[in-house]
């Protein structure tokens, strides 16, 4: 089996990823007369489109270039959580003291070893986005290779010409990759190609401190390797609010990372194995050797050789340009995901491909709006940080009075017990109601503690209502109803608690 570009090493594990997501001696059927939908990438919006649409008794063509599966299985989520549940491990097992259990000397991580698990995870999930799953299960056409549009209802793809109905551009993102001197000639990394290492960098220079940079530099720290984070801004993950990301950096710290902010590469040099990194930080310059460098610094939309020209499509540096249905220029054609989206996650992906099916198909009984989704993200460092709706900062922007309830997680008992007690829970609601706005969790399982608070949001259960709702105790999410306590203190106003005062004295006469 030839490897395909970027999937290495050719071992077992990789042959049954390659096998499901990209079949060697997969042949593309004949093309039907005319699709109901075709599906340009087989990333989680094209999977959900798919399957959505297929799923109803659409006939559905799905044309891949490269993976089935898409960044999330093969380069993005699912290699990388995997990786950083190895770096938790190690960590634990560093903090083992603490908890009163001693480690015999001896404990060392094998990185081929935890290479080896993240290729195994991600093998294992892959049948579940199998080309043969989607034509076995589904009766979906998939055509392996590139699609082009060369007209407003026709796509090519190995010389077939696929005629739609509908159409859904689904063809995600890449790594941007800064025009920096000497960068390309060093050669570097990016999560197209950090999965494939075999060998651990001794030390490794990460590019960019967003969510991507900053999840696998706490990874790789924790793993063994010495990190440098290099980040222009003032801030890394500068979304987030600067409480959320100061409790970060003191993590980041304990783990040593070293994170360098308002730092700009000018350029890098090869000197024999070594890639010397030119540096300027407030106007003094310094060098940073590294024996690898990973490139973080954000995602390019992959629009390029689609033919949108030909179809009609607008599209621009952000991506394909669509309405608040995940329309195009082209009213046969839609998108979703990261090519057309400023929330770059797969539950994103997925929600969005769910609307177009709903949008393009059954317009007819009710469209749905991108903005009305409500779509949390969560980083998963170690605290994670999650986020939903409003920040703090957006409130005031948008005219919008707010009140914030934050309970801090030292305050919470499980949090105590397990020894987590770094971070916390912020809510925002509407001044003077309970109406959540936002939400921000700094914990170590905030990823899924954000849900009770989107779920909260997205069926417009107040803040006031949480507390009542019964929580098992112990548990991390009690931080939640304690905000919900707190909010329901602020109810208590002077009036009644003084009426609350003379109705007791009332009762001990
Ligand atoms: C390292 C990393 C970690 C991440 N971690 C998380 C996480 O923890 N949680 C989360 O929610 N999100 C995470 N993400 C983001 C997530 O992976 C993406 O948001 C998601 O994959 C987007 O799905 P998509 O379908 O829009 O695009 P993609 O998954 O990129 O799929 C697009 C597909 O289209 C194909 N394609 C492109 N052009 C063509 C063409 N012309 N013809 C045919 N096929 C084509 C591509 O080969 C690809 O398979 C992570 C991303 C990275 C890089």
């Amino acid at each position: 089996m030839k490897a395909l570009p970027e999937i290495t090493p050719l071992d077992e594990h990789n042959r049954r990823l390659i096998a499901n997501v990209h079949p060697p001696d997969w042949v593309n059927p004949e093309p039907e007369g005319r699709y109901n939908l075709v599906v340009i990438g087989a990333g989680t919006a094209g999977l959900v489109a798919t399957a959505g649409a297929a799923g109803m008794g659409a006939k559905v063509a799905l044309v891949e270039r490269h993976l089935m599966g898409g960044d999330c299985l093969n380069v993005g989520c699912v290699p990388s959580k995997t990786l950083i549940r190895a770096g938790h491990a190690i960590a634990d097992v560093r903090a083992a003291a603490h908890f009163g259990i001693g480690i015999p000397d001896g404990a060392a991580v094998d990185f081929a070893a935890v290479m080896e698990r993240v290729r195994r995870v991600r093998a294992d999930i892959s049948p579940h986005d199998s080309a043969r799953r989607f034509r076995d299960e589904y009766g979906v056409d998939i055509f392996l290779g590139g699609g082009c549009f060369t007209g407003p209802d026709t796509v090519e793809v190995e010389g077939a010409t696929l005629r739609f109905e509908r159409a859904v551009i689904a063809t995600g993102a890449r790594a941007a990759v800064p025009p920096i001197p000497g960068l390309a000639e060093a050669g570097f990394l990016t999560n197209d190609t950090v999965f494939n290492l075999t060998e651990q960098p001794a030390r490794l220079a990460v590019l960019g401190g967003g969510p991507i940079g900053c999840e696998l530099a706490q990874a790789f720290a924790r793993l063994g390797t010495e990190v440098t984070i290099i980040e222009m801004g003032e801030h890394f993950l500068p979304r987030e609010d600067a409480d959320a990301v100061e409790i970060l950096r003191t993590a980041f710290e304990r783990d040593g990372v070293d994170v360098r902010l308002g730092t700009v590469l000018d350029r890098v040099e090869v000197r024999g194995d070594t890639k010397v990194l030119h540096l300027t930080s407030s106007g003094s310059k310094s060098t940073l050797e590294a024996d690898a460098i990973l490139v973080g610094v954000g995602r390019t939309p992959n629009v390029d050789g689609l033919g949108l020209e030909a179809a009609g499509v607008r599209f621009g540096n952000r991506g394909v340009e669509v309405d608040d249905h995940l329309r195009t220029a082209n009213p046969r054609i839609y998108a979703a995901g990261d090519v057309c989206s400023p929330y770059r996650f797969t539950h994103a992906a997925d929600f969005m491909a769910r609307a177009v099916v709903q949008n393009a198909f059954f317009g007819f009984a009710g469209r749905k709006k991108v903005s009305s989704l409500t779509i949390p993200w969560s980083t998963y460092t170690d605290p994670e940080i999650a986020h939903v709706g409003l920040y703090e900062h957006e409130a005031g922007k948008r005219g919008l009075e707010i009140d914030t309830f934050t309970v801090p997680m030292s305050g919470v008992d499980r949090a105590i017990a397990d020894g987590d007690t770094e971070g916390f829970v912020k809510v925002h609601v509407r001044k003077g109601s309970g109406e959540i706005l936002g939400a921000t969790v700094v914990a170590r399982h905030a990823g899924e503690m954000i849900s009770e608070l989107t779920t909260a949001m997205a069926g417009k259960i107040g803040l006031g209502r949480l507390a009542a709702v019964i929580h098992p105790y112990p548990t991390r999410t009690e931080a939640i109803r304690k905000a919900g306590d707190l909010y329901n203190k602020t109810r208590l106003t002077e009036s009644r608690a003084k009426l609350l005062r003379r109705y007791f004295a009332w009762r001990r006469r």
